[in-house]
C-alpha cells in the first residue's frame, strides 16, 4: 500500500490524522501531510478508514505506485 494526500483538495477537517495518527498529521497551515507513504500492514485498516472519512477524497490510497499521470499536487 502507497498513501498521499493530495493538499490542493484538503480542507483540514482532521478526520484522518484522527483515524490514523501514525500515519497523517496536520502541519501548521492546518492541512495533512502523510508521515509515511507505505504505511505498514497493521495500520491498513487505519488508512482505509480515514480514506473513507475525508470529506473530501482527499486520501489517496494505491496497492501499488501512484500513476505517472497523476499531477495532482500531493504529499
Ligand atoms: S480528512 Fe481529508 S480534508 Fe481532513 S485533513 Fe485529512 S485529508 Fe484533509
Amino acid at each position: 500500500m502507497r498513501v498521499r494526500i493530495a493538499r490542493e483538495l484538503c480542507v483540514g477537517a482532521g478526520q484522518c490524522e484522527r483515524s490514523a495518527p501514525e500515519v497523517f498529521a496536520q502541519d501548521d497551515s492546518g492541512l495533512s501531510r502523510a508521515l509515511v507513504q507505505a504505511p505498514g500492514a497493521e495500520q491498513w485498516p487505519a488508512v482505509h478508514e480515514a480514506a473513507d472519512l475525508c470529506p473530501v477524497g482527499a486520501v489517496l490510497v494505491a496497492a501499488g505506485r501512484a500513476a505517472a499521470d497523476d499531477r495532482r499536487e500531493t504529499s
